[in-house]
């Protein structure tokens, strides 16, 4: 049995002490913390490495971490190891004697199988044992998830993990993530959460419906990620890049923006700077996409992020996002993308193209009137970022469309054409704004269609 260690749970009694070591005296970045409101607990991940430290703090008397701190005081309380095949993993344990406390894998955050095994067979450590989602079952089609919410094996609120995982089990973060497409390399990176509203996020979906798929919090929005993805064949590209780091205190609390760790983070860790990037190529231009194309340096001046790099934007966007009006003023913001024209960083394009070699985008209209989705080929297999034309897993139904695109019934269209093209082709697609699933392939079995989370290598 080959294992990785993923992380580290640590049972805090008093958490503002716990910060003050791990976040100012180490240095450490903390993520922000996420609630478990069933196990009451609250849990501060902190990435170090290939592996975590998750430090775990308990809401309320009852809850499993304040009998655990109670009892033992605080300190260790699990560590999860990452096992290429959990089953064989179960059995070999089992056969050697060990006392497992889950017989069979059951399923945790990101669609992965967990499985707990007893202190008392490792010596005292409660160890995790979990095995990264391979094939996942998903059907996100409305009228299924009201008849027969079993049949939706995928929920994903911290809630629900955790009654599933006595919540340990929890991902909390998403990590850069490797795939490999013919000659070409995608990474898909992160500049952290934010966000909206879910009655926006779903358009004309009531919200029954939509808080199965996506739990809203107490101001009613969701929590949605930025993942900008680089592409790396004869030259880096990177597709959008988040939020950036310009926006006022006031805008962090609307948008409830998360960036403890950010797209400096992930480039990082992907073994990238800002300086090896030479395209960057905007979908189109509102703040969660190009809010990370400048920064503002020490001056209060605002300058372009990636300082080798070339802008490509489409005309049609560049002219809506630069002459905005009552309906999409909230989402333009001029020091996003016009210190690029200043700068002479800037190449507009007209219609669909050739960006670099494998890389085209291609109009979807809908969301702008020039949004852009791009296309990637390579070795006879294809991949598309599809920004947000479909920006999360819970929006591959067709009518499940954001209340903010300007021009719906182009985004149906555009949608039932790609969603078609993605099955039959088997094509690898990127969802920007979700939560957990970076990207994986549309399958459709019995007339529904799911998503099967693609594996990416670490
Ligand atoms: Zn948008
Ligand atoms: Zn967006």
């Amino acid at each position: 049995m080959k294992a990785v260690l993923d992380h580290i749970g640590i049972a805090v009694r008093d958490v503002a002490a716990a910060l003050a070591f791990y976040r100012d005296a180490l240095g450490l970045d903390i993520e922000a913390p996420e609630e478990v409101v069933s196990q009451h607990v609250r849990a501060h991940f902190i990435p170090a490495g290939q592996s975590s430290l998750e430090l775990l703090e308990a809401t309320a008397p009852d809850s499993p971490i304040a009998k655990f701190v109670e009892k033992r005081g605080p300190g260790l309380h699990h560590i999860t190891l990452r096992v290429d095949d959990i089953n064989a993993a179960l059995a070999q344990l089992k056969a050697r004697g060990a006392k497992l406390i889950d017989e069979r894998p059951r399923r945790g955050a990101e669609g992965a199988l967990v499985a707990f095994v007893h202190p008392s067979s490792t010596h005292g450590v409660l160890v995790e044992l979990k095995q990264v989602a391979a094939v996942v079952a998903q059907d996100f089609s409305p009228a299924h998830v009201a008849q027969a919410p079993s049949l939706v094996a995928q929920d994903f609120s911290p809630a629900r993990v955790a009654q599933a995982t006595s919540l340990v089990a929890q991902d909390f973060s998403p990590a850069h993530a490797r795939y490999t497409l013919g000659d070409l390399e995608l990474i898909s990176l992160s500049d952290g959460f934010f966000r909206l509203d879910g009655g926006a996020m779903f358009g004309v979906v009531p919200k029954p419906l939509w808080e199965k798929k996506m739990p809203s919090d107490e101001r009613n929005r969701v929590r949605l990620a930025m993942r900008p993805l680089i592409v790396r064949g004869m030259r880096t590209m990177i597709i959008d890049a988040g939020l950036g780091d310009k926006e006022s205190g006031k805008f962090i609390d609307i948008y409830g923006v998360e960036r403890a760790r950010n797209l400096d983070h992930t480039l990082a860790e992907a073994g990238l700077a800002p300086e090896d990037v030479d395209i960057v190529l905007a979908t189109h231009l509102h703040f969660d996409h190009a809010g990370g194309f400048t920064t503002r340096d020490s001056s209060g001046r605002v300058h372009p992020r990636f300082p080798r790099a070339q802008y490509i934007v489409r005309r049609g966007e560049w002219d809506d996002a630069t002459h905005s009006h009552e309906r999409n003023r909230a989402s333009y913001l001029v020091d996003n993308y016009v210190p690029l024209a200043e700068a002479g960083v800037l190449q507009l394009v007209d219609d669909d193209q050739t960006i670099m070699p494998g890389v085209k985008v291609r109009r979807t209209g809908g969301h702008t009137m020039h949004h852009q989705m791009v296309l990637i080929e390579s070795g006879g297999k294809t991949a598309a970022f599809v920004a947000d034309l479909m920006p999360t897993t819970a929006h591959v139904p067709e009518a499940w469309i954001l209340g903010y695109d300007l021009y719906p019934m182009d985004t149906l269209a555009a949608k039932k054409t790609f969603l078609k093209d993605a099955v039959e082709r088997e094509i690898l697609v990127f969802f920007e704004h979700d939560p957990h699933i970076a990207a994986g392939y549309i399958r459709e079995q019995e007339g529904k269609r799911g998503v099967v989370p693609a594996l990416s290598r670490h």
